[in-house]
């Protein structure tokens, strides 16, 4: 059994991805072609939002979300700690301040009563927005954050990297696929090899509202329009044909903006790959059912999500005793289990703003005990079968 090796995440790459990114090399755009609107369509197609804007990565697609947001030094923003660094520094990147909230002990999600906690302790109305992540895959109730937020004017970024595919079921029964648009005014996608789609490096951002749309394509390549519908500098060129006054090369750029542009070799990949998405998510959710099977009612486990409607399977996270141990364990028999994530309040750059061990029980908490069992469509059932005996083997020689 010695020949396993087997990560925590990977990417699913088919002879049909090959070609299509060798197609698009063949073409006559390795970047700002065709490729990346049709990813976009396509991709918000495949959420249900109406616009995607296509960029370099997904810290990326978070820096351009708060400044759109337009995030000012001293605006304060609430997140997770139980996330990947990156939702909370795309505020920082603006100047803003991050507040942390504790999470809820059985979702892992940010919790609802903290944040509101925050919120109504705010008497100066310094808090601005919300970024709140789909952690795992598991869906954030957006509806009730939504209500939360309109009360107190606060804008909301989703950050879905963890769940594309994934959906909350809202008061009246529907399916609220993650990233739609219908509670959040931005969501951010990544397309890092280890998430769903993998693009090598690669993120989205959905909305469905126009004028934040415009302004992340422009903030998108260095805050250049060529739009004349949107120009400043010149009102009466919009009507005017091309004059010596208002040529054909003008354009304006309107904004600080960034080169955060995808590829078009990326973009064919990232077509590609959306296009066995669905598989995927039904691949990763019948690894956790077989998982939930295998672990249901075990002395070592601490706490388990179970079967949970509308995950998309990110990670499959279980709670144990002696983690260190186990880690260790699986690592010498070359199964690569992850912890995520070390909580961000911890972490050095976030303690010089005062955060401190004790800050969050419930997130402190959980990151003792958590672990990130393997979790990717090309996983093997003989993979996993090997993987659980393993762990159930650790534990029975403990007892
Ligand atoms: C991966 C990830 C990001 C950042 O995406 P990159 O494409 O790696 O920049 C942001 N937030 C979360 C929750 C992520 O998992």
């Amino acid at each position: 059994m010695e020949h396993y090796n087997i990560p925590y995440g990977k990417q699913n790459i088919t002879e049909a991805d090959i070609r299509a990114v060798v197609n698009a090399l063949k073409s006559d755009y390795l970047t700002q072609g065709p490729q990346i609107l049709e990813f976009e369509q396509k991709f918000a197609e495949y959420i249900g939002c109406k616009y995607a804007v296509a960029v370099s990565n997904g810290t990326a697609a978070l820096h351009l979300s708060s400044l759109a947001l337009n995030v000012r030094p001293d605006d304060k923003v609430i997140t997770t700690p139980i996330t990947f660094a990156a939702s909370a520094n795309c505020v920082r990147y603006c100047e803003g301040e991050v507040l942390f909230a504790d999470i809820d002990a059985n979702t892992y999600l940010i919790d609802y009563e903290s944040v509101k906690n925050i919120i109504e302790k705010d008497t100066a109305r310094e808090i601005v927005g919300l970024v709140l992540v789909d952690f795992a895959g598991r869906a954030v109730d957006l509806e009730k954050f939504k209500e939360l937020a309109n009360q107190y004017g606060l804008w909301i970024i989703e950050d879905a990297c963890h769940s594309p595919g994934g959906y909350f079921v809202d008061n009246n029964g529907e399916k609220q696929n993650c990233g739609n648009g219908n509670f959040a005014d931005l969501a951010v996608f990544s397309f890092h090899p280890v998430k769903h789609i993998a693009c090598g490096e690669g993120g989205m951002i959905t909305t469905n509202d126009k004028k934040l749309y415009e302004r992340l394509l422009q903030l998108r390549t260095h805050g250049i329009t060529r739009n004349k519908d949107l120009f400043s500098n010149n009102p009466a060129f919009a009507s005017a044909v091309q004059t010596e006054e208002y040529p054909g090369w003008y354009m304006e750029m309107q904004s600080l903006g960034y080169n955060y542009r995808l590829t078009d070799f990326q973009a064919a990949l990232g077509i590609s790959q959306l296009s066995r998405a669905d598989e995927g998510i039904t691949k990763r959710r019948s690894i956790a059912e077989k998982y939930n099977q295998a672990f249901t009612g075990k002395p070592f486990i601490k706490g388990q999500s179970g079967v949970i409607k509308g995950h998309a399977y990110h990670l499959y996270i279980i709670e144990v005793e002696d983690r260190f141990g186990l880690y260790n364990f699986l690592r010498s028999k070359n199964i690569f289990a992850q912890i995520h994530y070390i909580p961000c309040h911890l972490m050095p750059y976030y303690k010089q703003f005062g955060w401190k061990e004790g800050d969050f029980p419930y997130a402190e908490n959980y990151y003792k005990h958590c672990i990130s069992l393997p979790m990717y469509p090309t996983l093997t059932d003989e993979e996993q079968q090997y993987l659980i005996e393993v762990i159930n083997s650790y534990y029975s020689q403990k007892i």
